[in-house]
C-alpha cells in the first residue's frame, strides 16, 4: 500500500488480526457469562443498537488509520463504530484478564463491556487495535450490562485525546457515538436509578493488554498460555527485544517498568489523577488506559482523588500514584515469575522503575520551573510544593503565571507576586506569613534562574512547553456533558478542538483556562465521581 493511502470506505481498512490468529481462543461459543480457562479471548459480537449518531470523532486518530474525513462523516461510520455493522476484516472478541482491585485479588474480570474489532495495519505499517467500549455484553460482563453512558463516554473520549496532545502516553479514541438507546444507572449508588443516553467509544491503541491478562493466567497455574501471551506481546509490541527467552523476559519487564515510570511522571506533571489504578487498568505498554472516575488537580492537593468509591482510603490519590504503579509492577513481576524463575533480576528490573521515576521526576520539576540544571538541594521543590498545598492554589495556572514573573529586574515584593494572584482560589488565605514565605521562595528561585543564565523569554518558552495552559478541567467536561445530554454536541467538539493545542495561548478559548468556578466545588461530576459509568 502506498504511504499516502486514503481510505474513504471502512470496508477498505486493512485488518490483520494477529491477536486471535496466534493466541488461544475460548473453546466455548455463545455470549453468556462464564469463567474462561486456557484462553486469551472469547469471540463475541457487538449488540446492534437502535439509532447510532455521531457525537464527535478525532481527526488525528482517523489519520492514524488512513481514514479520510469523508469516511468519518458517512452514516456507515456511525453504524460501524456504534456496533451495528462489522466492516470487512473485523473479527470481534473480548479478552480475558483478572486484577487486583483496590489491593485485593478479584479473580477473572475481563472485557466486560469492551469488544475488540481487530487490528488495522496502516499505510506506514503501524498496527492499531480498535476496540468498542459499551457495545453490549460479553462473556466477561459478570452481573453488569456491557453498556456505557454518554457522560462517561464523553469523559473517556475527550481525555484520551487531551492526554495525547499533552504528550502523555495514552490509548486513543477514534469516535464517540450515541446509541439511541437508554441505559439505567444509579449514578450515586444511592437507590436512584435513572435512564441515561447510551454511548459507544471506539478506542485505539497498539495493544490493550493489561497487567491483569498475565496475572489471571498465573493465578490459574496456566503457564502454557502465560508463556504464549508473553511471547506474543514481546514479538508484537516489543520486537526490538529479540526472540523470547529468559533474558528477554527480563528486558521486557524492565522496559514495562521504565515505560510505566515515564507515564506516571507525566501524570504528575499535568496533574492527572487516574482514580482506579487497579492492575487490570495498567497497560503493558505503559499507556494511560480506562478513563473512569479520573480527575485533574485544580487546587494542588496530593491527597485528592476524584473517585468517591475510594474516598475513605484514598489509595489512588494524586500523591500516591507513583507508589501504586510500583506496587502494581510488583504484581506483574509475580505473574511472570514462572517464565524467569529468578527473583534477583526481577527485583533489579523493579529498581528501573524507581530510578527512572526519580530521574524523570527531577527533570520534570526542573522543566516546570524552567531550570537547566537540576538543583542539588531538593529544598527548592519541597518548599514550593508545600506552598502550593498550604493555600488553595490552582496548579495549572500557577506554573503558567510563574513563567511570567521577572527574574531580570528588581521589583517590589508586591509586584513580584502579582502575576501569581490569578492562581489562588481563596485570596484571604494569603496572610502576611504566607506571603513572606512565598516571596522568600521566589527570591531563591530567581537566584537559580540567574545562575543558569536563562533570559526570561527563553525560560517562559521552556516552561510553557511543559506546563499546559489548557487541561480537561473537571467542570469543563461536565458542562460539555450537560449540553451533549440535551443533544447539543458543540461543547464536546469545542473542548476537543481546544485541547489539541494545550500549550499555546488561544485567545478565543481563554474561558477554558479559567479556574474552577465556585459552583463546581461540590457538584457531582465536577469534583466527585463514582465508578458508575
Ligand atoms: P473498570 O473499573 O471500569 O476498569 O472495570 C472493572 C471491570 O468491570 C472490568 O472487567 C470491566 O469490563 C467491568 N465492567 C465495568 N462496567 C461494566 C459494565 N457496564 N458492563 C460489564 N462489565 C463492566
Ligand atoms: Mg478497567
Amino acid at each position: 500500500m502506498n504511504a499516502h493511502a486514503k481510505i474513504t470506505k471502512l470496508d477498505d481498512l486493512n485488518f490483520d488480526n494477529r491477536y486471535i490468529r496466534e493466541l488461544p481462543a475460548d473453546a466455548e461459543a455463545g455470549n453468556h457469562r462464564r469463567q474462561v480457562f486456557g484462553a486469551c479471548y472469547s469471540r463475541v459480537e457487538p449488540t446492534p443498537v437502535a439509532n447510532p449518531q455521531r457525537v464527535a470523532y478525532s481527526q488525528e486518530v482517523a489519520a492514524l488509520l488512513d481514514l479520510t474525513e469523508e469516511a468519518c462523516v458517512a452514516d456507515d461510520f456511525a453504524q460501524v463504530f456504534a456496533g451495528n455493522r462489522l466492516s470487512a476484516g473485523m473479527a470481534p472478541y473480548s479478552t480475558c484478564y483478572g486484577g487486583h482491585q483496590f489491593g485485593s485479588w478479584a479473580g477473572q474480570l475481563g472485557d466486560g463491556r469492551a469488544i475488540n474489532l481487530g487490528e488495522v495495519v496502516n499505510a506506514k505499517g503501524e498496527r492499531w487495535a480498535l476496540q468498542l467500549k459499551g457495545a453490549g455484553p460479553t462473556p466477561y460482563s459478570r452481573t453488569a450490562d456491557g453498556l456505557a453512558v454518554l457522560r462517561s463516554s464523553v469523559r473517556e473520549f475527550l481525555c484520551s485525546e487531551a492526554m495525547f496532545h499533552l504528550g502523555v502516553p495514552t490509548t486513543r479514541a477514534l469516535s464517540l457515538m450515541l446509541t439511541g438507546e437508554s441505559v439505567i444507572r444509579d449514578m450515586f449508588y444511592n437507590g436512584n436509578p435513572q435512564a441515561e443516553p447510551g454511548a459507544v467509544v471506539c478506542r485505539v491503541a497498539p495493544s490493550f493488554t493489561r497487567f491483569g491478562n498475565f496475572q489471571l493466567l498465573n493465578a490459574r497455574g496456566d503457564m502454557t498460555v502465560l508463556k504464549q501471551l508473553a511471547d506474543y506481546t514481546i514479538r508484537t509490541d516489543f520486537p526490538h527485544l529479540g526472540e523470547p527467552e529468559p533474558a528477554v523476559y527480563i528486558d521486557w519487564f524492565a522496559e514495562v517498568c521504565r515505560r510505566t515510570a515515564e507515564m506516571i511522571v507525566h501524570w504528575q506533571r499535568v496533574g492527572f489523577v487516574h482514580g482506579v489504578m487497579n492492575t487490570d487498568n495498567m497497560s503493558i505498554l505503559g499507556l494511560t488506559i480506562d478513563y473512569g472516575p479520573y480527575g485533574w488537580l485544580e487546587n494542588y492537593d496530593p491527597n485528592w482523588t476524584p473517585n468517591t468509591t475510594d474516598a475513605e482510603n484514598r489509595r489512588y490519590r494524586y500523591g500516591n500514584q507513583p507508589q501504586i504503579a510500583f506496587w502494581n509492577l510488583g504484581q506483574l513481576a509475580n505473574a511472570i515469575y514462572p517464565l524467569i524463575e529468578q527473583v534477583e533480576p526481577l527485583q533489579q528490573a523493579l529498581n528501573v522503575y524507581k530510578q527512572t521515576f526519580e530521574q524523570n521526576w527531577q527533570a520534570m520539576m526542573a522543566d516546570k520551573l524552567g531550570l537547566t540544571t537540576l538543583p542539588t538541594d531538593k529544598d527548592l521543590y519541597t518548599e514550593l510544593l508545600s506552598l502550593l498545598e498550604l493555600v488553595e492554589t490552582d496548579m495549572t495556572i500557577f506554573y503558567r503565571q510563574l513563567a511570567l514573573i521577572s527574574t531580570q529586574y528588581d521589583v517590589s515584593d508586591d509586584a513580584l507576586i502579582a502575576p501569581l494572584s490569578a492562581a489562588y482560589y481563596v485570596p484571604e488565605q494569603l496572610n502576611a506569613d504566607y506571603k513572606s514565605r512565598l516571596i522568600a521562595w521566589l527570591k531563591t528561585y530567581i537566584k537559580r534562574v540567574q545562575q543558569d543564565g536563562t533570559s526570561d523569554d527563553v525560560r517562559r518558552e521552556r516552561m510553557n512547553a511543559v506546563n499546559p495552559k489548557y487541561v480537561l478541567r473537571n467542570y469543563l467536561a461536565q458542562l460539555a456533558i450537560d449540553q451533549a445530554e440535551q443533544g447539543d454536541f458543540t461543547g464536546v467538539n469545542e473542548l476537543l478542538d481546544c485541547l489539541r493545542d494545550p500549550y499555546n495561548e488561544q485567545p478565543g478559548n481563554a474561558a477554558f483556562a479559567e479556574k474552577r468556578p465556585d459552583w463546581a466545588r461540590q457538584r457531582a461530576g465536577c469534583s466527585m465521581l463514582s465508578c458508575s459509568s
